[in-house]
C-alpha cells in the first residue's frame, strides 16, 4: 500500500538585491521558526550565496521533479525590512519598470553591514594599578592624556601626546594601558528638538506651524512650501524636524546637490545643537556601514542627503523634506531611472507620513498638484528681514557690438564697475564647465570629438586636458590636427566659466576673481571653504556654474551677471523654458539678499522670449500661466503624461532594427501616440548607438502597464538595451 505523500512545508519568496525580474522560491530552514515578511536570509544562488529579503505573498509552485534549495541562515536580530518600506519597493518597481530586485538593492545598498556584530576597535584606558615604571617625559605625557582623555585608540593617544606608537606599546607591554574593545560606530551629538531656533517672523511662524502640525497628526500629506530665495525656507522646515525630534522620529531632508551638503550639515549643527548624519556617494565604505547601521537601529536622527538616501531603511522615519523639489538633478538618470521628488511622495505615502517640498520656483507639475487640491500649499510672502528683490533687467546682446572673442557686455562691465566701486560684489554666471565648449582648427575646421559620443570635447585649461561632459573621457591636446596636420592651429569657441574669469581677471585687473564649478571643487569642504572667503570678502567677483546657484547667502553680492540667458532654451526639451525660468529665478535670488538692493542683468541675444521678458517685468504668475496654457493644449505633462524609450548598442544596424521592431508593436489608440523611432539628439553615447521613441498619452493612460505589454511582445536582437523612463526629463 502506497503511504500517502509526506505535504512539503510551503515555500517562501526572497527577493534578492540583484536585477531580477521577481521573488525568487526557497524552501524555509530545516528546525527553524518560520521566517517572516521583511527578514533578512541568506540563500544560495547558483554556486553562489546572496542575501535576501523574505518577501510578500505565497510563491508558486515549482515545475514536477524540481524542488527547492531551502534558506541558509535567517538574520533574526536584523530589524525586518517593514511593510510600508516592502510595499514601496513594489510600486515603484511597477511604475518605473525597475526589477523590484535593483530597487531593493537601493534599500539596502551594503546589506552586509547589518548582519553580524557590529565592528569594533581596541582602545586604552589606565592599568588600576600602575606597575613600577622607569620613568620619562613622554611616557608621563601618554599616560596624563590616557588619564585626561580615556577612549582613544593608541595611534590616536600616540598622536594626542606627541609621541612614537612605540612609546604607548610600551606602556601597554609594561601593563600601564590596558586594551578594551569598543564599538566602533560613532556616536554623534544628539540634536535637541527643543534647542532654541531663531524668532521667526509671523509669516514664517504661521507656516511653521502648519509644517509642525502635519508631522504632529502621523498621517500622509504632502506640503508645498514655497518662498522666495531668502524667505526663510529652511529655517522654517527646520521647525517640522524639530517637531519630529520631540516626537522621538526620524527626519529625511533631500537636497539637490551634494556639494552642499557640508554648509547644510554645518547650518543644521548651529541650530540644533547636534549633527545630522550625511549619506551621498563620496562617502567612504566603512562611513557607509556606518550610517547605514545608524539609520537601520534609528540612532540617526536626521539624515541629509541626495536622492539615494530616500530608499533607506529607517527605523522611524516621520517626515521627508524635498529642498529644491524643482530641481532636475532628482532625476536619476541611469541604471534604475526614477524621479526622487516624486518617489519621496510615494514613499511618504506608504509610511504614512508627511512629505515637505521646498523652492521658491515649484515645478509645473507640482503647482498643478496644489490646484488640483492633493498637496497643500504654504506660502512664505516676503523675503526675510525686509531685504526686497533683486531689480532684473535684459541686456540686448544684439545691440552691444560685442568681438566674438568676448562675453562680458560693455553694459554689464560698466554695472561691474559700479558695484566694484562700492565696495560690494559681482557674480557672473554661466553654466559651462572648463575653458571652452569646443575646440578647432583655424586651418581645416576640424572639431575636437570625443571618440565614444557624439559629443565634443571640452577644454579644461587649468588641467590641460579635453575632456568629454558625457563620458568621461580625457585627452591631451593634441599638437597638431588630426585632420589637416597642421601644427598649433587650434581656436578655443565660446565660453567657459575658466575662459570668462580670464575675462574678467584682464577687465578689471584689480579684482580679486575665484571660480565656482563642481568639477573645481573637489570636496564639499573646499566648497565651504570658497564660500567663506566669499562671505569674508576676500572674492570681489565670483564666477560659477549652477553650483553658485543654489542656496547661499551672500550680503554684500549686489550684482549677478548671466552670461548666456539663452543657453537652456535652445533644443527640443519640453521643459526649457521652465527649468531657464526656475534656474535664472534662482540665480537672481542670490543678488541682495541683505539690505542691500540687488541687480541682475541677463545677457541674451533673444530677450523678447517669454522666459527672459517675465523675468525682466518681474511677473512670475504671468510667465507660468502662459507656461501651463502651452502645455495643456500640447498635452504635456503635468496635463498628459510622457515615457521614453532608448534602444542602445554598439551595433547601428542592430540598434535602428530594434527601434523600428518596437515601433511595430506600439500600442495604439485615440488616447496615446507613440513618436519615433529616430537617433537620439545625442546619438552617439559611450560607444554606443541610440535611437529615441517617445511615448504620449492622456492623464488617466495607465502607461506603465501599458509598456509593460508593449515590451512583452519584443525581442531585443542581442548587444541592444533599452531604457525605459517614466516620465522623463531628458531628451538628449
Ligand atoms: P531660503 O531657504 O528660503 O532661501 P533661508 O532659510 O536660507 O531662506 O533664510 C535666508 C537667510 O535669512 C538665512 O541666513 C537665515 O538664517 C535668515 N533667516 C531667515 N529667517 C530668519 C529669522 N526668522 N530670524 C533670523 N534669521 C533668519
Ligand atoms: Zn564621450
Amino acid at each position: 500500500m502506497a503511504s500517502p505523500p509526506i505535504p512539503s512545508p510551503p515555500l517562501l519568496r526572497v527577493l534578492l538585491p540583484l536585477p531580477l525580474g521577481q521573488p525568487l522560491s526557497y524552501a524555509p530552514p530545516a528546525n527553524q521558526p518560520l521566517p517572516q515578511p521583511g527578514m533578512l536570509v541568506r540563500v544560495p544562488l547558483g554556486n553562489r550565496e546572496s542575501l535576501g529579503v523574505v518577501w510578500d505573498g505565497t510563491a508558486e509552485a515549482l515545475a514536477p521533479g524540481k524542488t527547492a534549495k531551502a534558506i541558509q541562515a535567517v538574520f533574526a536580530e536584523v530589524q525586518p525590512l517593514e511593510p510600508a518600506l516592502r510595499g514601496f519597493i513594489d510600486w515603484m518597481a511597477e511604475y518605473t519598470l525597475n526589477p523590484p530586485g535593483a530597487v531593493l538593492r537601493m534599500c539596502l545598498p551594503m546589506p552586509d553591514a547589518l548582519i553580524g556584530p557590529p565592528p569594533s576597535r581596541t582602545v586604552l584606558d589606565m592599568a588600576a594599578t600602575l606597575p613600577e615604571l622607569r620613568p620619562s617625559a613622554a611616557r608621563q605625557r601618554v599616560l596624563s592624556m590616557a588619564r585626561e582623555r580615556p577612549g582613544l585608540s593608541q595611534a590616536e593617544l600616540a598622536e594626542a601626546a606627541s609621541v612614537t606608537p612605540a612609546v604607548v606599546r610600551g606602556l601597554v607591554t609594561a601593563g600601564a594601558l590596558v586594551q578594551r574593545a569598543v564599538a566602533s560606530d560613532h556616536r554623534q551629538p544628539e540634536p535637541e528638538g527643543d534647542a532654541p531656533g531663531p524668532q521667526l517672523s509671523e509669516g514664517q511662524r504661521a507656516a511653521a506651524e502648519q509644517l509642525s502640525a502635519a508631522v504632529a497628526a502621523r498621517e500622509y500629506n504632502v506640503l508645498l512650501l514655497e518662498g522666495v530665495t531668502g524667505a526663510g525656507k529652511t529655517e522654517v522646515y527646520f521647525e517640522a524636524v524639530a517637531e519630529a525630534l520631540r516626537l522621538g522620529r526620524q527626519s529625511l531632508v533631500l537636497i539637490p546637490e551634494i556639494a552642499l551638503t557640508q554648509a547644510w550639515l554645518d547650518r543644521f549643527e548651529r541650530r540644533f545643537a547636534g549633527q545630522a548624519w550625511a549619506w551621498h556617494s563620496e562617502l567612504s565604505p566603512g562611513r557607509r556601514g556606518e550610517t547605514l547601521r545608524a539609520i537601520a537601529a534609528g540612532r540617526a536622527r536626521v539624515v541629509v542627503g541626495a536622492r539615494s538616501a530616500l530608499f533607506l531603511p529607517y527605523a522611524d522615519l516621520g517626515l521627508i523634506v524635498v529642498d529644491e523639489e524643482h530641481d532636475a538633478s532628482y532625476k536619476q538618470e541611469e541604471g534604475a531611472i526614477y524621479n526622487a521628488r516624486d518617489m519621496a511622495v510615494v514613499r511618504a505615502k506608504h509610511q504614512g507620513i508627511p512629505v515637505i517640498l521646498a523652492s521658491a520656483t515649484p515645478s509645473l507639475e507640482t503647482l498643478q498638484n496644489v490646484k488640483r487640491g492633493r498637496y497643500r500649499h504654504v506660502p512664505l510672502p516676503e523675503r526675510h528681514g525686509g531685504a526686497s528683490l533683486p531689480d532684473i533687467a535684459a541686456i540686448d546682446m544684439r545691440k552691444q557690438g560685442i568681438s566674438r572673442q568676448r562675453f562680458i557686455s560693455p553694459a554689464l562691465q560698466m554695472a561691474m564697475t559700479e558695484t566694484l566701486a562700492q565696495g560690494e560684489q559681482a557674480m557672473l554666471f554661466l553654466n559651462r564647465r572648463g575653458y571652452a565648449p569646443l575646440t578647432l582648427c583655424g586651418a581645416c575646421g576640424h572639431r575636437l570629438q570625443c571618440p565614444n559620443c557624439s559629443a565634443w570635447l571640452v577644454e579644461h585649461r587649468g588641467r590641460g586636458r579635453l575632456l568629454c561632459h558625457h563620458c568621461g573621457f580625457q585627452a591631451r591636446q593634441p599638437d597638431a590636427c588630426p585632420s589637416c596636420g597642421e601644427a598649433d592651429r587650434f581656436k578655443p569657441c565660446g565660453p567657459g566659466v575658466e575662459r570668462l574669469a580670464e575675462e574678467a581677471a584682464e577687465l578689471f585687473p584689480e579684482a580679486r576673481v575665484a571660480v565656482m564649478a563642481s568639477d573645481t571643487m573637489t570636496t564639499p569642504r573646499h566648497i565651504v571653504e570658497l564660500l567663506d572667503r566669499v562671505a569674508r570678502r576676500e572674492v570681489d567677483i565670483l564666477i560659477g556654474t549652477q553650483i553658485v546657484a543654489k542656496g547661499h547667502h551672500f550680503p554684500l553680492l549686489t550684482l549677478v551677471g548671466v552670461i548666456d540667458a539663452d543657453l537652456g532654451l535652445a533644443g527640443g526639451d519640453p521643459r526649457a523654458s521652465e527649468r531657464t525660468w526656475q534656474l535664472l529665478t534662482q540665480v537672481a535670488g542670490r543678488a541682495g539678499r541683505a539690505e542691500r538692493p540687488g541687480r541682475v542683468l541677463l545677457q541674451s541675444f533673444m530677450p523678447e522670449h517669454p522666459v527672459l521678458a517675465a523675468m525682466a517685468r518681474g511677473d512670475a504668475q504671468g510667465f507660468l500661466a502662459a507656461e501651463l496654457d502651452e502645455r495643456r493644449r500640447a498635452g504635456m505633462p503635468p496635463f498628459g503624461r510622457l515615457a521614453a524609450l532608448i534602444v542602445s548598442g554598439p551595433d547601428q544596424a542592430r540598434v535602428t532594427q530594434a527601434g523600428r521592431d518596437l515601433a511595430r508593436r506600439a500600442p495604439q489608440g485615440s488616447d496615446l501616440r507613440v513618436l519615433g523611432p529616430a537617433p537620439a539628439p545625442l546619438n552617439f553615447l559611450r560607444g554606443r548607438h541610440r535611437e529615441r521613441l517617445l511615448l504620449k498619452a492622456e492623464r488617466g493612460v495607465d502607461v506603465p502597464a501599458l509598456l509593460r505589454v508593449w515590451l512583452s511582445q519584443v525581442a531585443l536582437p542581442s548587444g541592444v538595451k533599452l531604457s525605459v523612463d517614466v516620465d522623463p526629463y531628458s531628451f538628449l
